[in-house]
């Protein structure tokens, strides 16, 4: 059901005043509902979901949640039920937004639960409780990272994006995406990941996923913290768009974006040094406009 959107995914030239050759690849595109790298994480858990024969699944996020969004459609499109755990208990109370509307008509039960309520997603005690509470239920992990979605990125990456390029960036926020990008990348090339938040607890989540070394990680460009900005930011996302005509959004891909432009103005890359950026979507909120500099 996913293999002929993920098998055709466009690349983008991105022309630059450097001796470095650059590529966007542009999963943002595979798909208007699932978009970018939440689509390759789902696919390994529905197929588990469905093969154990679970009748729903269930997962974590956000108001704004761009894998609540996607597994909302992905678990339609599977004929699985989902439901989706949402922080933030007030929201039960308020008109629903375009993602949550949205996932609603998919058919997901939207099941609103206080901050304090929300931290315990990764409970092995909270876990059991919501299985006694939705019985027949497939957990996927808040943003979707486990061993089945790092296997369903591996698929991301195809044999010629494996010999054409020496770099692989990516936006990272759990790390299951650039986890899989690791696992797959050859051993010639180097895997950079931008977070999009801040501190050094990701290198060990990614370390639980790939023993591989060839890979690296940086928190320098996420403006201190997970959907905090700035005005140079946000000036570097217009810039890209008008220039390039590829749309960013301030969370994920357009810190990777503003990450690498930086490097490559400070050379940190050798001459000819041959790039592909990941581009991993999540333009579905249209979330620009919730956030303000
Ligand atoms: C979720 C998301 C990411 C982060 O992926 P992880 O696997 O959690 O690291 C990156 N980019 C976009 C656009 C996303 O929606």
């Amino acid at each position: 059901m996913f293999d002929h959107i993920t098998q055709s995914v466009p690349y983008q030239h991105i022309q630059l005043p450097y001796p470095l050759h650059l590529d966007i690849k542009r999963l943002d595109l595979i798909h208007p509902q699932i978009s970018g790298n939440k689509f390759f994480k789902l696919k390994y858990n529905l197929l588990a979901a469905q093969q154990r024969e679970f009748s729903r699944v269930l997962t974590f996020g956000g108001a704004y949640s761009n894998h609540i969004a996607a597994t909302a459609y992905a678990a339609h499109l599977f004929g699985l039920k989902s439901i989706g755990i949402i922080r933030g208990e007030e929201l039960a109370e308020k008109p629903l937004n375009p993602t949550l509307a949205k996932a609603q008509s998919l058919g997901m039960h939207l099941h609103f639960v206080s901050r304090t309520e929300y931290r315990l997603r990764g409970d092995a005690n909270y876990l059991q409780q919501l299985h006694n509470q939705f019985p027949e239920t497939f957990i996927i992990p808040e943003g979707g990272s486990n061993q089945l979605a790092v296997q369903g990125c591996q698929e991301i990456l195809s044999q010629s994006d494996l010999q054409n390029y020496d770099v692989i960036c990516c936006a990272v926020g759990t790390g299951g995406t650039i986890s899989g990008l690791i696992q797959r990348s050859a051993p010639h090339q180097k895997v950079l990941g931008f977070s999009a938040l801040k501190g050094d607890f990701l290198k060990q989540e990614i370390q639980q996923w790939t023993k591989k070394q060839n890979w690296s990680l940086t928190d320098a460009y996420c403006c201190g913290g997970y959907a905090k900005t700035s005005p140079e930011l946000f000036t570097f996302i217009q810039n890209f768009e008008e220039q390039y005509t590829v749309p960013l959004e301030p969370i994920y891909t357009g810190k990777m974006m503003f990450g690498l432009f930086d490097l490559i103005k400070n050379n940190y890359f050798p001459e000819g040094t041959r790039i592909l950026a990941i581009h991993s979507g999540g333009l579905q909120a249209d979330i620009r406009n919730k956030l303000s500099y």
